[in-house]
């Protein structure tokens, strides 16, 4: 058996430039983290040789005795970490445990209740171009003007004005605690399902950083590679049985066929990590990290959309400096810190070029930045944004190395796979 570098060099040198960027930048994407070389190492297995159609124990495959060991450990793991009842593990990715949840428990169609994509909330939770807002009735709750927060007397007004079958709780871009209880009560007051999609904070939930959505919600997914700091792949969790079998059929064979059993054996070892001690740490340190960036970024002169954060990430707004989400991110870029450009609430800029980026500290905190490493790194990014207002949104060279050799100073302390 050759190795990639053996047999196909021109890929090897895609993926060691890839170590070598993850390496050498900052990484704030807050949908991102680094895991560890043991779930590298599960992902990587054997087990992708597998096809494994069904469930532990009742395959349509022959030789499943070992996949089913690596799926029931995932299993067993996930309901223990998030003390439910019932966990698929099979979800290829967030969007599709989410479309396993629809098909699950309700029809084209129906109407359904999520937070809208400019607000912070998902794609899956009924966006248009997504096939949850093609397929269903959606209504779409949001944030209030004067600061940025779910308004839950409006999520209740369109509740009992629309019925909705199904209410659609959780977010990709809000820095806040959501009252997950008062979504139940309000899905109770008019008969819906309370549906939870917790991927952006599911590693601090398992951690003890954030509020479970559990009891609450009747289902929750998650993806396994955010704050989890697992593989990429999705998962499903329930108290109810009757929604576990209906997502089960939902998942295979619904929608998906052989599931991915490397990702899945990868998952279960990143549930092994999230039940050690030293992660209920790790996502203090997430949530503490978050905080001290926020308060830096205040400092030098822009806004935190709802004035801060009670998780892992934060929306940017940079209008008190007159620029774009776009330039910025590129500005950043160029200085090897890496985030996103990201719409702020009642955004007045195209979606192509907003007026904010989404930061997150999961990744940096798993490399081991802590507090000081965080008000740092605030601190280099007022650099690049001083910088580029000072040049009208254009490159400012300058600054950029100057920041750019203070980031390498930074991340060279800190090593990720020993590199
Ligand atoms: N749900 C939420 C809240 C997300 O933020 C995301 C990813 O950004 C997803 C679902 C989709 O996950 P995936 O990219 O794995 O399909």
């Amino acid at each position: 058996t050759n190795s990639v570098g053996q047999t196909d060099p021109e890929l090897a040198a895609a993926i060691k430039d890839e170590l070598g960027r993850q390496q050498s930048e900052i990484e704030l994407i807050a949908s991102e983290n680094i895991v560890s070389q043991a779930v590298l190492d599960a992902q990587g297995s054997v087990l992708t040789n597998k096809y494994a159609e069904g469930y532990p124990g009742r395959r349509y495959y022959g030789g499943c005795q070992y996949v089913d060991v690596a799926e029931t450990l995932a299993i067993e793991r996930a309901k223990q970490l998030f003390g439910v009842e019932f966990a698929n593990v099979q979800p290829n990715s967030g969007s599709q445990a989410n479309q396993g949840v629809y098909q699950a428990l309700i029809q084209p169609g129906d109407t359904i209740l999520g937070m809208s994509l400019d607000a912070g909330g998902h794609l899956t939770h009924g966006a248009k171009p997504n096939q949850s807002g093609k397929w269903f009735n959606a209504i779409q709750y949001g944030v209030r003007k004067q600061d940025g927060r779910v308004d839950m007397e409006q999520v209740r007004s369109l509740a009992h004005e629309h019925q909705p079958k199904m209410i659609v709780a959780g977010f990709s871009a809000y820095s806040r605690t959501m009252d997950w209880a008062e979504f139940r009560t309000i899905a109770d007051e008019v008969g819906a399902i309370l549906f939870v999609d917790m991927a952006h904070v599911a590693g601090l939930v398992a951690g003890g950083s954030y509020p479970s959505p559990f009891p609450h919600a009747h289902v929750a997914t998650t993806t396994t590679h955010k704050t989890l700091r697992g593989p990429r792949g999705g998962l499903i969790l329930t108290n109810d049985e009757a929604i576990a079998k209906k997502v089960n059929s939902a998942i295979f064979p619904g929608i998906q066929g052989g599931p991915l059993m490397h990702v899945i054996a990868a998952k279960a070892v990143a549930f092994k990590e999230a039940l050690q001690p030293e992660f209920k740490s790790y996502t203090r340190q997430v949530v503490a990290n978050a905080k001290i960036l926020a308060e830096t970024l205040v400092k030098g002169g822009v806004d935190i959309v709802t004035g801060g954060t009670d998780n892992h990430l934060m929306l940017v707004d940079l209008r008190p400096k007159g620029l774009t989400g776009k330039a910025t991110e590129a500005a950043l870029e160029r200085a090897n810190i890496t985030c996103n450009k990201n719409a702020v609430p009642f955004d007045p800029e195209k979606p192509a070029i907003t007026s904010g980026v989404r930061l997150g500290t999961p990744a940096g905190t798993s490399r081991g930045f802590g507090e000081a490493e965080f008000q740092l790194i605030g601190e280099l990014i007022i650099e690049v944004l001083d910088g580029l207002k000072a040049n009208g949104e254009d490159n400012n060279a300058a600054v950029e190395a100057q920041v750019r050799d203070k980031v390498k100073t930074l991340t060279d302390r800190f090593p990720i796979y020993g590199l």
